[in-house]
């Protein structure tokens, strides 16, 4: 999503009684998690504590597993070579 339809998006879910610092804040917070977990690349979901709430992250849990259960199966399914 571009930002200007995100920041949209993005204001629509924030409680409008909110002022203009606390939406600052809430600004601050998310740059934060970005910068120290949300990568944008490779997002640090296995320690991330929205891990619950971000389907996002739940996906991207989910292929990253994906991948070690094959090579685990694999490797189970190859004959014992005799030394
Ligand atoms: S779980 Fe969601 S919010 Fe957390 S790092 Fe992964 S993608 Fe980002």
């Amino acid at each position: 999503m571009d930002v200007g339809p995100s920041h949209a998006a993005l204001a629509a879910l924030l409680p409008p009684e909110w002022d203009a610092q606390q939406v600052y804040d809430d600004h601050e917070a998310l740059m934060l998690h970005g910068q120290r977990c949300c990568y944008f690349r490779n997002p640090a979901c296995g320690r991330c504590v929205l891990l619950d709430l971000c389907a996002t992250g739940q996906a991207l849990m989910s292929a990253r597993a994906a991948p070690d259960e094959a090579r685990t199966a694999s490797a189970s399914d190859r004959p014992v070579q005799p030394l």
